[in-house]
């Protein structure tokens, strides 16, 4: 997909804000750094080259504001100079792998996007690192695209990922609806790579860590645990795809792939586009149709509305979908029927239930108590709801409160002053 005519770059990342090195009016390049972390964040780049017309708030996916770099495109396609990249992944030191990561401005979307380059320092030993390809949800194909269409890069950048944590054992993990795939795969992987791939069952959630370790080596994650804290370190492919453009081609992570669905859109597909791209401007490129109703950020199970169409693609935005109709109000909703079903689903053995009356009656500490933070927001619970109650909807209204409580007494938390 064609760059864009404007960008929205958020300068947000968990837990903290970015500094932005660039000035309204200035002009920038393709690849050149426009804003740089306080602390343990990551750089983020231009995807083109145009002028900054603003540095200011603006809409997050979760309702936010956050503070962006508002950019508009000049079509010149003018870009920054590669950096040097190597023609082998086992070329660079575990330490170069890492820096290129963090200087690439890479984030580990598996893990909420932190740095990359943190989860390539694991401060536990790693027995087994593993390349998730079992993470789509019905509907969203972008990482199977990438495993498709450009496994040679993937691949590049899992093999540095391996040499960086220092791992004896790697998997490649797909579902079996790319048992087709194999063939191709293994072409690539020679004896030197100690790398098995696995097919697992096609079924949701099974990309979820919990479930990935318990299938691949019948490994028990405790709930809220890390895989580091069992021995395993698991990456998602958009991230060892971005890797692999870092350290063999020199480049910035300034795109990803995402699936663009529903009847709003008359050409869906899985498209490359720029970080910052404007979900209208997406609609338009993807041939907007009819009225759009409803704007799903995610996939079906897992994604949430948004209210607006200017908000820019972040690193893990992928899938929107576009809908004439809002599909969240087709279902009646009734009063629970005590069937326990969406406690049977959870993958994190939760009660979807009782977090939901919880959020409902605005009761956040219990919520919190019950578990809200563990909820990996995989919709399965409100999937499988015979009275299609949104428990899923609710848990993340709690889960947004939680959060959003914390980050207030943060701040209003005496600061300490140095005294001369
Ligand atoms: S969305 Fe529902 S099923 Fe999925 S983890 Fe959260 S509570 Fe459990
Ligand atoms: S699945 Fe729905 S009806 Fe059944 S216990 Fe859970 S909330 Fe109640």
């Amino acid at each position: 997909m064609a760059d864009p005519k404007r960008l929205i770059l958020a300068c947000a990342q968990p837990g903290h804000q970015l500094n932005p090195l660039v000035k309204k009016r200035e002009r920038v390049v393709g690849g050149q750094r426009l804003a740089e972390p306080n602390g343990e964040g990551f750089p983020i780049y231009a995807p083109c080259a145009g002028t900054v017309t603003d540095v200011a708030p603006a809409l997050s996916s979760t309702g936010d504001f956050v503070l962006a770099i508002f950019l508009e495109n000049d079509g010149s396609g003018e870009t920054a100079p590669a950096l040097p990249g190597w023609d082998d992944p086992t070329d660079p030191t575990p330490e170069a792998i890492r820096l290129r990561a963090l200087e690439a401005g890479i984030p580990d979307v598996a893990r909420g996007g932190i740095a990359l380059a943190r989860s390539l320092a694991p401060t536990t030993p790693i027995q087994t690192v593993v390349l998730n390809g079992c993470t789509t949800e019905p509907l969203v194909q972008a990482e199977r695209v990438l495993l498709h269409h450009e496994w040679e890069t993937v691949l590049f950048g899992f093999r540095a990922a391996i040499r960086a944590i220092g791992a004896p054992e790697a998997i490649v993990a797909l579902s079996v609806a790319d048992r087709p795939l194999v063939g191709t795969l293994s072409q690539s992987l020679t004896e030197r790579d100690a790398i098995t791939i696995e097919i697992l069952p096609d079924r949701y959630p099974q990309g979820l860590e919990r479930y990935l370790l318990a299938a691949l080596r019948g490994v028990d994650l405790p709930v809220g645990e890390d895989p580091a804290t069992v021995g395993f370190a698991v990456f998602d492919v958009t991230t060892m795809h971005a890797l692999g453009r870092a350290l063999r081609d020199g480049q910035p992570f300034t795109h990803r792939v995402v699936t663009v669905a529903g009847d709003g859109v008359a050409r869906p597909g899985n498209y490359r586009v720029p970080l910052g791209m404007p979900l209208g401007a997406l609609m338009e490129a993807a041939g907007r149709q009819g009225t759009i109703r409803q704007l799903v950020w995610g996939g079906p199970l897992s994604g949430t509305a948004v209210a607006s169409e200017e908000i820019g693609v972040c690193a893990n935005t992928r899938a929107v979908l576009a809908y004439q109709q809002p599909v969240s109000f087709e279902v009646p909703t009734t009063d629970c029927i005590r069937c326990g079903r969406c406690i049977d689903v959870c993958p994190e053995r939760l009660s979807p239930i009782y977090l939901a009356r919880y959020a409902e009656h605005k009761r956040w500490d219990e919520a919190e108590a019950e578990g809200a933070l563990l909820c990996s927001s995989c919709g399965a619970c409100s999937y499988v709801c015979p009275t299609g109650r949104p428990l899923v909807q609710s848990i993340q209204l709690a889960r947004y409160e939680i959060l959003r409580q914390r980050e207030a007494e943060r701040a209003s938390q005496p600061k300490e002053v140095a005294v001369p």
